[in-house]
């Protein structure tokens, strides 16, 4: 487009500033030192729930997930008791990315491994998928001609030694690197390039971090190092790599989450409900539980713990009640529920009422009586305190149509809550309302996501801020549609960062405001094969983003 700069967007996976602050002022991060000394940075607050396809989608929309529909890797639907697995894909989204609209206005993209974009479809330019995809090593790209060659030495495994899995990251993250300068001479005037391994590393090695942790191993910590660091201290090399491509650019680098350690307290959400009569547990699965407890297993009166039944079913050949128990929608009375738990994903969660008319076997009746329980859940989740350290739990709390709005917002939880970091909501049985993350699950994942992602900004149209008041990751889509002199469509959810630019660029460049994107809640397509899917649960659930 004729006189604006090219716009390269970096997206570093659950980057957080608590980790690359300290790390770029002990010159462990030269690259981004020297971004953040030339521009801006600041938080970027994510959105709820802050998972990467429904982060990323809002990223590349600019719109609530209410109006894009993505809200986790599995279809989802509050409504649903029993949440139906079925994988997401690109063609499960809703709303226009900004990687069509600026194709609709005659501007060349490349988008590089962006989440969500497999399958590809046909953009003014370059896509090569991102995850979650069939095969993590294989170029998926339009136009289908165009062939990478291998993006890692090996499709990634289940349970990959470290060893293993650094090389292959590292591999990927050189690759990635490569065909990025590449198209960079090619004058796409927006680029965009995803970066994953920040996120997989944060909740693989967080342990490692800290030798006070308390998932930390000397004994691996001398083999292993401190992987966090070794892997971002990779992406900075890479970041070095990309921004001297174009140095006429404007470059924006972005996270969708942060990342935290694993919180150690857990909240058996469901249980909370039950003992407070919102939720009632099935006579016949009282009765299964009378049964176990007259064995001998007293602990799991009057709510049977998972963990607990996970190690005895063996014992007493009861894996199909064991089976049933994770399904928990299986073990409620819906005749007699009011509520009950749905989309945990730290450090949010949501409450459904049991509506009737909506849920299969709703109850609530719509209008007054919704809404006075809706607020009597609301009063008591900001006064639920942790009874191991009295701290509140629930650091906000909001009605859904106060955070979303759009053609999906019946999917999302009547209510929704962002929690205290230290708290992990759960959805299944506990022995009690409330338990401890244990130490020896932390060596399988030690980290979580947090509410707050990076953003940074240099060069030529950027100007030297320091660091600024924190954004919603709803603002990058019209921030770089302004960075490129293009008009803000109306309903795009977030604003346009005007600190980030320089004087003169503010002074040629109105803000300036397009009709609204058409929106349709659309269905997904099926488009992976049974072996795909599972091949890629097995991934998501290695990171802990699907229950095993
Ligand atoms: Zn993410």
């Amino acid at each position: 487009m004729a006189g604006n700069k090219p716009c390269v967007l970096i997206g570093w996976d659950g980057a957080t500033f608590n980790l690359l602050e300290p790390w770029v002022k002990e010159g462990e991060m030269p690259n981004l030192a020297a971004m953040l000394s030339r521009g801006s940075a600041r938080k970027l607050r994510s959105i709820i729930p802050p998972v990467t396809p429904a982060a990323w989608i809002s990223i590349l929309t600019g719109m609530n997930p209410g109006k894009h529909g993505v809200l986790d890797f599995n279809e989802f639907n509050a409504s649903d008791y029993l949440q139906k697995e079925k994988l997401i894909n690109s063609t499960h989204m809703a709303g226009t990315t900004i990687l069509d609209l600026l194709g609709e206005r005659g501007l060349s993209v490349c988008s590089l491994q962006l989440p969500l974009t497999y399958p590809v479809w046909p953009i003014k330019g370059l896509m090569l998928a991102g995850i979650p995809n069939p095969d993590d090593s294989v170029s998926y790209t339009f136009p289908p001609d165009r062939n990478f060659g291998p993006l890692r030495p090996a499709k990634m495994r289940p349970q990959m030694s470290y060893p293993e899995l650094f090389e292959n990251h590292a591999f990927h993250i050189n690759k990635l690197t490569d065909i990025t300068c590449e198209q960079m001479q090619a004058g796409y005037d927006f680029l965009c390039v995803y970066f994953r391994e920040s996120d997989d590393f944060h909740h693989l090695y967080w342990r490692f971090l800290d030798p006070r942790s308390p998932g930390y191993d000397a004994k691996e910590a001398a083999e292993f190092g401190n992987p966090i660091k070794s892997i971002y201290k990779a992406l900075d090399a890479a970041l070095g790599r990309i921004l001297a491509a174009r140095p006429d650019a404007n470059y924006f680098l972005i996270s969708d989450h942060g990342g935290a350690a694993m919180g150690m307290r857990r909240l058996y959400l469901n249980v909370w409900l039950g003992q407070h009569g919102y939720l009632k547990l099935k006579r016949s699965f009282l009765g299964t539980i009378g049964q176990l407890a007259y064995r001998g297993l007293k602990a799991i009166k009057p709510w049977l713990s998972w963990y607990k039944m996970q190690n005895v079913q063996g014992k007493l050949g009861l894996g199909q009640v064991a089976a049933r128990m994770r399904s928990n929608a299986d073990a409620f009375d819906w005749t007699k529920s009011r509520a009950f738990a749905v989309l945990p994903c730290a450090p949010t969660a949501g409450i459904q009422v049991n509506l009737r008319g909506r849920e299969a076997q709703g109850i609530v009746e719509p209008g007054a009586e919704y809404e006075r329980l809706r607020d009597e859940l609301i009063d008591k989740m900001k006064a639920l305190k942790d009874p191991a350290t009295g701290r509140p739990v629930v650091l906000e709390v909001h009605r859904r149509e106060e955070v979303f709005s759009g053609p999906y917002l019946a999917r999302i939880p009547d209510i929704v809550m962002i929690l205290d970091q230290e708290v992990m909501v759960r959805t299944d049985f506990g022995a009690g309302v409330w338990g401890n993350t244990r130490v020896s699950e932390l060596h399988d994942l030690s980290g979580e996501h947090d509410m707050d992602g990076i953003f940074a900004a240099a060069g030529e149209d950027v100007r030297g801020g320091g660091f600024l008041s924190p954004a919603s990751l709803l603002d990058v889509a019209p921030t770089l549609l302004y960075a490129l002199g293009q008009p803000v469509p109306m309903n795009m959810d977030g604003h346009v960062l005007e600190d980030v630019f320089r004087p003169n660029f503010l002074a040629s460049h109105a803000v300036s405001v397009a009709d609204a994107q058409e929106v349709v809640a659309r269905e997904g397509d099926d488009v992976y094969s049974e072996e795909e899917a599972a091949a890629i649960r097995s991934r998501l659930q290695d990171l802990g983003y699907l229950e095993e």
